[in-house]
């Protein structure tokens, strides 16, 4: 099969979903309408939505057929033990807390250990995570290796910890720290992975001042298949076993299914420690449900359990990686500026490498996302100054990447819906140099204002 080039995708299509055909004007007005703000377009204007890869997959005949399993009993569902145990065939923790999604997951763990005074260092904390740290007080420390924060710098695993940074954090203030987090793949870093040799470290490094380490696992599957593809030694290892061997690294973690769930909602929280889990379950009770089925129902606990026996397929992950590098290698030999290596779920466009005239505080990546818009209907994602600009003290400095984020929906789009896309970003990169910035609109939203910002363009 390697010795063709196309890509099959490892499916045929069962239901169809009619896009909406739009025109260049309505697009420009529909996105003034909307303040210059992609979220708050109404989807139909929009003609790939690569917003986000986040429960905007397609399910699979068998996860179609698992929903009409679901059981809905308040407590002890047996949907809730077919999630439970597809969770710890791959994740043997001891206890497992279903949340609507991952931020929920995110934010009673942290306000059980987080608080003010408190310092939580994560490889980078995507924007639920920190907001999530950060509403509790504390700080959330961004400890990625360099060649991570550097969006022309070859690294197989630019999502890896810098070890000896949080060495001298740890030597510090270990006993502000509760908890270490490592993502993968590293989303706000570009979808990069973390190797294992990373984790055993970073494992190495918690064990020695005694703290815990939890992953926030959204792709775990896409992070073992990089693991498998890169890491020295792995080649010839199951996926299931890989991610087994990232589970025993950890004490816990926080999961989004809404990713490598393969669902369109879902979450859970797991860790191996009694007392935080009760404290957890507490929260969990007042604000998502009973702990068999935290904020999901039955038939959404049965469609992440099949989704998680479908993640881990071979033929999924190598279709799915494969797809994505296809996108970035066509802009790469169009001449346009992009995080590299290609991360697994997205491509990151380098937005303040291709509009170098417009300063980070003007928002490039915003200027970015609106022209892939209007041009052809194509929604992306700001991942930069919008996103991360502002800090808990109202103060705005320019967030390390001005990125837009090209995220692939899972099993959604063929390889045509690609094709079009890499001829739009390729008509709108050979006209950069006439778009122009944007400011925000006042009062901006007190957290995570990308969500709901409005925004002028500059002239
Ligand atoms: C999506 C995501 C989250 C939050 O999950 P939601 O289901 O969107 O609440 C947390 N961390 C990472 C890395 C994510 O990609």
């Amino acid at each position: 099969m390697d010795r063709f080039r196309t890509i099959i995708e490892p499916f045929r299509i069962h239901a169809v979903e009619p896009i909406r055909i739009t025109t260049r004007e309505e697009r420009a007005a529909a996105v003034e309408a909307a303040g210059w703000n992609l979220f708050a377009l109404h989807a139909d204007d929009v003609l790939i939505d690569l917003l986000t890869d986040s429960g905007t997959g397609a399910m699979s005949r068998d996860q179609w057929a698992a929903i009409q399993h679901g059981d809905e009993s308040y407590a002890g569902s047996p949907s809730w033990f077919v999630f439970l145990e597809s969770v710890t065939e791959l994740w043997p923790f001891r206890h497992v807390i279903p949340t609507h999604q991952g931020r929920a997951a995110e934010r009673i763990l942290f306000s059980v250990i987080g608080g003010a005074g408190k310092v939580i260092p994560n490889n980078t904390h995507f924007d639920t995570t920190r907001a999530n740290v950060e509403a509790t007080g504390a700080e959330a420390v961004d400890l990625v290796i360099a060649e991570g924060r550097d969006p022309a710098a070859i690294h197989p695993f630019k999502g890896n910890v810098d070890v000896a940074a949080l060495e001298s954090l740890l030597a510090a203030r270990a006993a502000d720290v509760p908890v270490v987090f490592v993502t993968v793949t590293n989303n706000s870093g570009g979808g990069q992975p973390v190797s294992l040799e990373n984790l055993r470290a970073v494992r190495a490094v918690c064990d020695r001042f005694g703290v815990p380490l939890f992953l926030d696992a959204c792709r775990f599957a896409e992070n073992a298949w990089f693991i498998k593809a890169r890491e020295p030694g792995q080649a010839d290892r199951a996926i299931p076993d890989i991610v087994r061997e990232m589970a025993a690294l950890a004490d816990g973690m926080t999961m989004s299914a809404k990713k490598d769930g393969l669902a369109n909602i879902g979450g859970w929280l797991a860790t191996n420690d009694d007392a935080l889990a009760e404290a957890c379950r507490n929260v969990l009770i007042l604000t998502e449900g009973f702990p068999t089925y935290g904020g999901l129902t039955g038939r959404d606990l049965e469609a992440i359990a099949q989704g998680l026996r479908e993640v881990v397929q071979d033929d999924y992950l190598r279709y799915r990686i494969r797809s994505t590098a296809y996108l970035g290698e066509a802009l790469d030999a169009a001449g346009v500026p992009l995080v590299k290596p290609f991360g697994g779920h997205a491509i990151y466009l380098d937005a303040r490498a291709l509009l170098p005239h417009i300063p980070a505080l003007q928002y490039p990546g915003q200027a970015l996302a609106v022209a892939l818009y209007v041009e052809g209907g194509i929604r992306g994602c700001e991942i930069g100054t919008v996103m991360f600009g502002r800090h808990p003290d109202g103060t705005e400095t320019p967030a390390s990447m001005d990125l837009v984020r090209l995220a692939i929906p899972r099993r959604t789009y063929t390889q045509s819906h690609i094709d079009y896309v890499i001829e739009v970003v390729g008509a709108v990169a050979s006209r950069a140099s006439e778009l122009r910035g944007f400011r925000m609109v006042e009062p901006q939203p007190a957290a995570l204002r990308h969500f709901t910002a409005r925004f002028e363009p500059l002239s």
